[in-house]
């Protein structure tokens, strides 16, 4: 029988959760990352006792396997309970989301409320009369899901903003996960688990991520950081991985998080033309982080706030004080907040280096009403990998490319929100990776099947 040695690309949570469990069933992997780093996107920079959550990650679950594995690695007393509380900020007004149909009625003003209410009730009329089709695009399933005004107010320059294209160039897949629907109850004092609330890590998310590298380390797994794979071979029977410093490792199967087209960019023997050319075809958006330590005290009850408007060039920014107070000094009693730039990789906003986001920062913070005359700390964060980009040709791509690995590459396994180029929170990042190592183990499980399901997602179990 082949040994069994694996190899991972990228110590991000699919990364190191894969090789977690290869661990729980006996099996030593080997780890290479590319940055200096672990946790991937969900990772948290640090500057002296400044920390930045370049995602603002919220932990939330409908698996109870995920859970435990979150428990498992963090003692009870480093995880808070934080209350979401997001807004909107829309002609200057905060406009709690989920949207919530009192608020929308009466916090713009009745005109406004009255058109969009009339429009919201008009899209419910069209959907209930005719037995229609999913909505294709991004434009139609938002105006048929929150009425023409709405959408308008609400979601079309967001998304513009954030995903850098035309609503109508996007597909719907995502949104149904991500976007709640209007909450038309009358407020309720329910039972506390039925608070939106999700779990954090008490310094941030890249807490969780080095405590599971802490793990790994301690079983004996090599880790190794700044290790890039730039070539893949399979022989046949293994794998072997150059990395950039020209260093070679091989094993019995591949597990892969780095993003998709890079993947069969670098696979030997060549994939045929067709795969190549489908492959170039996955896209990401950017992130840029500006985590902005303000000396003056705001009072904003949120802690994520969406600035649709174009009087703004951020997309979202975080309050970090209401993630958690930890990511600042002690003692700081001032506004520690991250800004988020959407780009794309080479746009002018990635490449204007750090001055020329200043001044980008600066005006967003005069356009809301922020003194920037006492700044206490900054700090960029840029994450080039940061969405997989969700065209209309995307599906049906990664499917041709699943199925072409599958047939000709069946231990190699793809993992995680870029490794299988899909729209994945850390949970599902982490579900990919046990069901690869099942699949590895001759089980019956299907990682691509992790995360199809269309309903919506941004809820998850509470547990203490
Ligand atoms: C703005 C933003 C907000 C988010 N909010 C949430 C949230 O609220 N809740 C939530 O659960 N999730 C959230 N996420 C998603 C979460 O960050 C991801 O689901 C998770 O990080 C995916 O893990 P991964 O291991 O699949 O990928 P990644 O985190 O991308 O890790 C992949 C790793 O592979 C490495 N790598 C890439 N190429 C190579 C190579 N050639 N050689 C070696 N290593 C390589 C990378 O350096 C990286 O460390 C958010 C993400 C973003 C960008």
């Amino acid at each position: 029988m082949t040994p069994r040695n694996p190899l991972i690309i990228g110590a991000g949570p699919a990364g190191l959760t894969a090789g977690l469990e290869l661990v729980s069933r006996g099996v030593m992997p080997r780890i290479y990352e590319a940055s200096a780093h672990v946790g991937g996107l969900a990772r948290t920079p640090s500057d002296g006792a400044w920390r930045v959550d370049p995602g603002g990650h919220r932990f939330f679950t409908r698996h109870e396997e995920i859970m435990d594995l979150w428990k498992s690695l963090l003692p009870h007393d480093e995880w808070i309970v934080v209350p979401r509380r997001s807004a909107m900020l829309v002609d200057r007004h905060f406009v709690p989301y989920p949207l919530k149909g009192r608020d929308l009625l009466m916090q713009l003003g009745f005109g406004t409320g009255l058109r969009g209410a009339s429009n919201f009730m008009w899209s419910r009329f069209r959907r209930g009369l005719r037995a229609i089709d999913r909505p294709q695009t991004f434009r139609q399933w938002g105006i048929e899901e929150f009425g023409r005004h709405w959408y308008q107010m609400f979601f079309d320059g967001y998304v513009r903003k954030t995903w850098l294209a035309d609503p109508d160039h996007l597909s719907s897949d995502w949104a149904n996960q991500r976007i709640k629907p209007i909450d038309w109850r009358r407020p309720s004092r329910g039972h506390p688990a039925d608070q939106d609330v999700f779990r954090y890590p008490r310094c941030g998310p890249g807490q969780l991520w080095d405590a599971a590298a802490a793990a790994l380390t301690n079983s004996g797994v090599p880790l190794s950081l700044n290790s890039r794979i730039e070539a893949i071979r399979h022989d046949g029977q293994n794998w072997t991985i150059q990395l950039q410093d020209g260093n070679t490792a091989s094993g019995d199967a591949l597990f892969s998080s780095m993003p998709l087209q890079l993947l069969v960019h670098m696979l030997e023997p060549t994939p045929p033309k067709h795969i190549r050319a489908i492959a170039a075809t996955l896209r990401h958006r950017a992130v840029i982080t500006v985590a902005v330590a303000l000396k003056k005290h705001y009072d904003i009850p949120f802690n994520w706030v969406y600035t649709p408007g174009p009087e703004f060039r951020v997309g979202r920014i975080q309050n970090y004080g209401n993630w958690s107070e930890a990511l600042a000094p002690e003692g700081f009693t001032g506004t520690h907040l991250g800004f988020e730039y959407f780009t794309l990789p080479h746009d002018d906003l990635w490449v204007a280096g750090d001055e020329g986001l200043g001044s980008i920062v600066e005006s967003d913070l005069q356009a809301l009403g922020f003194d920037n005359s006492e700044l206490e700390h900054v700090m960029i964060v840029r994450s080039q990998h940061a969405y997989p980009i969700y065209d209309p040709g995307r599906e049906r791509n990664v499917v041709r490319i699943r199925d072409f690995l599958r047939l000709n590459h069946p231990t190699l396994h793809p993992i995680g929100r870029n490794g299988m180029h899909r729209y994945d929170n850390q949970d599902h990042a982490m579900l990919s990776a046990l069901h690869s190592v099942a699949r590895y183990f001759g089980e019956n499980a299907d990682p691509w099947q992790v995360n199809t399901d269309l309903g919506y997602h941004e809820s998850g179990i509470l547990r203490s």
